[in-house]
């Protein structure tokens, strides 16, 4: 089941609800506060384009290496 995250309005707390839940409501783990699974197109969007991020990060991590090994091949 595909799940998203929502923020408490309350305490901030990240939580993770199906995305079946849209439009029901859920009570904080942390706070007990009722918040609205809403938005959830928003989110998803947000979520996507932080693992593409993170995508690109780890990307950016492997050139480093390679970049690395090539430094120590000539260094040796
Ligand atoms: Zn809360």
């Amino acid at each position: 089941m595909e799940k998203i995250r929502i923020i408490c309005s309350s305490c901030q707390k990240t939580l993770s609800v199906p995305l079946e839940w849209e439009g029901k409501k859920v009570r904080c783990t942390q706070c007990l506060h009722v918040l609205e699974v809403s938005n959830i197109e928003i989110l998803k969007k947000l979520q996507e384009m932080n693992q593409n991020k993170l995508k690109i990060k780890e990307n950016k991590d492997k050139v480093e290496k390679k970049k690395k090994t090539k430094a120590m091949k000539k260094f040796l």
